[in-house]
């Protein structure tokens, strides 16, 4: 989400061209557009009678440079301090100098996602005044607020951040389905995350962003405390090397769907459609690739915020995806439950492929359910009827999911009909067609999943159509 979309009409289109989340950003902006983009959002989805997730992406222990623009030319010393810098001298000012004590003489500095390098030479004064020196090793223009990496260098910034813990009052008081934890190096980075989220009674769950060199380390670990990952490749290409990234992105897959987790594939999917309104080859393949691995998410970030094409930039990733899924084998990966429900949700999807079914329903009130059938990862639509309106929205960021709202009705027929009905408004289904329930009886009872049922949708006969979103 960004300016490029900030027009109620074209979020509009966004919607209709395939975007099935949302994900606003709190490293740009002030909490009054984070919270109006989040209503934006669910106003647009609102108009359009489907849900949309809002992810909220916090910016965790990041350094930014100042509000200035800073000419770099190659060879020239820099001086790095706290607060607002002085172009004209050369002081670049950045939000954070706590690292300065960690660096050593020659430590790579990368501005700008790597654009620009500095080398750092050594640091001058003491306590609050203490400033850095470094050379510039790739020069350019230095835009305002660009980031700065100094990899493998531990930043002395806690996680959460100060912002963050500040973000997150304004995240649980707005309402954002999900949220996502930028530079988290551990375990414990997401535990004390959730010590914050219970504080202020926030239920989101949190896709850890796996962006530096700790982070790969600590993977299964993240991973294993998280609900989610995301392979944000912008972060992680300046603190890893380049070539790396192609392996790391399906290493973080491969642990995310063996632990049942989500996963998201992030940045410059279709980095050159910000200016051109056709990607590259390249491009196509990269996402291809991610959709053909199963992800739950593949995220566009500035080809949306503020690129030139934002829409044709969601139709095409949209087109890819379903390119991609059309040639997908059933592959399906038993998730690590265990339990029985876990085995209700197993077999249901087993017999809905042996038995060609059209969908695979779940009625759900607490979000378990869709979220246990999503992470096999099977080539069948899943619908989620919810009551709840927080997993209806949450929901849409899950594998193959059609979120559906029903209303907390008790007799299993009635609501069962309500959803044969309204899948055959949405032309996912015709007369014949049959579908799986998998469902906790007595529906809307606090029963775990215990029940598939079999249902053949009756009524009228009408022509089947291309399935809807
Ligand atoms: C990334 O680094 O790839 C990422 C998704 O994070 P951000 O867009 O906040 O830099």
């Amino acid at each position: 989400m960004g300016p490029a979309l900030e027009d109620p009409a074209t979020l509009e289109a966004a919607l209709k061209a395939g975007a099935d989340a949302v994900r606003v950003n709190f490293s740009h902006g002030d909490s009054a557009q984070h919270v109006r983009y989040l209503k934006l959002v669910r106003a647009a989805a609102q108009k359009l009678g489907r849900p949309c997730a809002v992810l909220a992406d916090l910016m965790g222990p990041k350094i930014r440079v100042d509000r200035n623009a800073y000419e770099l030319r190659f060879g020239a010393i820099v001086t790095l301090s706290r607060g607002r810098g002085i172009p004209a001298k050369g002081v670049i000012g950045l939000t954070h100098t706590g690292w300065f004590r960690n660096a050593k003489a020659g430590q790579r500095i990368l501005l700008d996602d790597g654009k620009l390098e500095l080398e750092f030479r050594g640091t001058k004064g003491a306590g609050a005044s203490m400033s850095a020196q470094a050379r510039v090793v790739r020069g350019g223009l230095l835009k305002p607020g660009k980031s700065l990496n100094v990899p493998g260098v531990d930043l002395g910034l806690p996680m959460p951040t100060t912002k963050d813990r500040a973000d997150l009052e304004v995240i649980a008081e707005a309402g954002f389905d999900w949220v996502a934890a930028s530079f988290v190096s551990s375990a414990e980075d997401v535990r004390r995350l959730r010590v914050h989220f219970d504080r202020l009674g926030l239920t989101a769950p949190i896709i850890s962003k796996i962006e530096n060199a700790a982070a790969v380390e600590r993977l299964t670990e993240i991973v294993e405390a998280s609900d989610g990952v995301m392979v944000a490749r912008g972060d992680l290409g300046v603190e890893v090397e380049l070539e790396r990234i192609p392996t790391l992105q399906r290493n973080v897959i491969h642990a995310a769907r063996a632990a049942g987790k989500v996963t998201i594939v992030a940045t410059q999917m279709l980095e050159t459609m910000i200016e051109n309104p056709i990607p590259t080859r390249a491009e196509v393949t990269d996402v291809s690739t991610a959709a053909l691995s199963r992800v739950d998410a593949l995220m566009l970030s500035a080809e949306t915020a503020a690129g030139k094409h934002p829409i044709e930039a969601i139709a095409t990733m949209d087109r890819i995806i379903r390119a991609a899924e059309r040639n997908l084998e059933e592959d399906i990966v038993s998730v690590p439950y265990g339990g029985a429900m876990a085995m209700m949700c197993e077999a249901g999807l087993y017999l809905s492929l042996i038995d060609s079914t059209q969908a695979l329903v779940t009625v759900s009130t607490r979000g378990s359910t869709p979220r246990i059938l999503a992470s096999y990862r099977g080539n069948i639509p899943i619908v989620a009827a919810c009551t709840s309106e927080e997993i209806y929205q949450r929901s849409t960021l899950y594998y193959s999911m059609h979120p559906i709202k029903v209303a907390p009705v008790h007799e299993t027929e009635k609501i069962f009909h309500s959803i044969e009905s309204e899948l055959r408004k949405r032309r996912m289904v015709v007369r014949g067609d049959a579908l799986v329930f998998v469902f906790g009886y007595p529906i809307h009872g606090r029963h775990r999943t215990n029940t598939i049922r079999r249902w053949v949708v009756e009524g009228r006969v009408t022509r089947r159509p291309r399935p809807a979103r």
